[in-house]
């Protein structure tokens, strides 16, 4: 007992401090928390990739550059290989960005609410979050991300686009004017782009300090932990020092390979769940004591009258697992869901409605 407490005693005061980033298992029979694709790949494409598995030599370490599915991502999004940078989930890149990036007590500027890992990544680099406010209409307050840059010099700038969890794709034009004023790296996160279909990707030929950062996991391959970075070669070439050799394995880079050269089907199912957010957003709008708020990525953020928490409580009692948001400030009272298959979607609304 005593020699743990020592331990535990040189464990940086950063982390110590930091709460672990929180995915709930809570067992569920339907699983509307963290914004996956519902849909299996059928089974067709399945046997593809377990052909595509089969003969791999696990007993060697993976391609470190993983150059065949760079080669396919880049293709497929109109860049040079060199523009590309792949990681363990876009979660290590962001990792890896702010290690390139950071210094002692480096200053990391993003809005809030927004995704988890911005602020937990930063303190266990740590560096100091500079958390910015959205404004009421959850878009970006663009005087106070000006005075904030104006006073520190940032090492980076998250900008999640669409955000996590509100849904809503931040100004353009504001989004322009942090990329020209800030004199750092501005990291434009596009995980929801399928859904979106907006991007910032054409102007990283005009702004040198622009980084793009995609994901495979809310499209369908979730498992496989495949985050893209794009950015100017410059960039990436620093990024890459920082990254971890073999940090993508043979079995995810094999299969992510099969899944995006039959991109067709994957394109039908994103298709589907944008279909299904939109018949979702109508039913909600239909229930009193919901307030909505309009998404464009693969889930919906709602605000209840009644305590959030009990709904929440009252989903999971039947089988309902979604994402509670509750707490003081901007997100008081929000849930968020993820879009499922229509049968998920109809059985929500319909235990929702008992609820509300
Ligand atoms: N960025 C945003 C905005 C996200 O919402 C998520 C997933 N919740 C990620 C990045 C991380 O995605 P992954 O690590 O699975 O690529």
């Amino acid at each position: 007992m005593e020699k743990e407490s020592k331990i535990i005693n040189l464990v940086r005061g950063e982390v110590k401090t930091l709460r672990a980033y929180e995915a709930p298992e809570i067992p569920c029979k339907i699983k509307l928390d963290a914004q996956e694709n519902p849909y299996p790949l059928p089974v067709k494409l399945r046997n593809k990739i377990l052909k595509a598995i089969k003969p791999l030599l696990i007993n060697r370490y993976p391609d470190s550059g993983a150059k065949e599915l760079k080669r396919i991502i880049a293709g497929q999004n109109g860049v040079k290989v060199e523009n590309v940078l792949l990681g363990n989930g876009s979660d290590e890149l962001i990792q890896a960005i702010i290690t390139t990036f950071g210094r002692s007590q480096g200053k990391v500027l993003y809005p809030v609410p927004t995704f988890s890992m911005y602020g937990i990544i930063t303190k266990a680099l740590g560096q100091i979050p500079i958390e910015i406010p959205l404004q009421g209409d959850f878009d970006l307050d663009i005087d106070s991300m000006l005075t904030a840059i104006k006073k520190d010099r940032h090492r980076v700038i998250f900008l999640s686009y669409p955000n996590n969890p509100t849904g809503n794709c931040f100004s353009e034009s504001k989004i322009i004017e942090i990329i020209k004023r800030a004199k750092t790296a501005v990291v434009v996160d596009e995980a929801y782009f399928d859904f979106s279909g907006k991007t910032f990707l054409p102007l990283i030929r005009k702004y040198e300090n622009l980084i793009i950062l995609r994901t495979l996991s809310k499209i369908g391959l979730a498992a496989l932990r495949i985050g893209i970075l794009i950015a100017r070669p410059e960039i990436v070439k620093e990024i890459n020092k920082v990254r971890l050799p073999y940090n993508v394995n043979s079995l995810s880079q094999a299969a992510a390979r099969v899944a995006l050269e039959n991109r067709d089907i994957i394109d039908k199912q994103i298709n589907a769940i944008i279909n299904e957010r939109e018949r979702l957003y109508r039913e909600l709008l239909r229930i009193d004591g919901i307030r909505l708020f309009p998404s464009v990525g693969n889930f919906i953020l709602f605000r209840t009258i009644k305590n959030a928490d009990k709904i929440y409580q009252g989903l999971i009692n039947r089988g309902i697992l979604i994402r509670n948001m509750n707490q003081r400030g901007l997100l008081n009272n929000c849930l968020r869901v993820t879009i499922g298959t229509s049968h998920e979607n109809r059985y929500f609304l319909e235990v929702v409605r008992t609820l509300i």
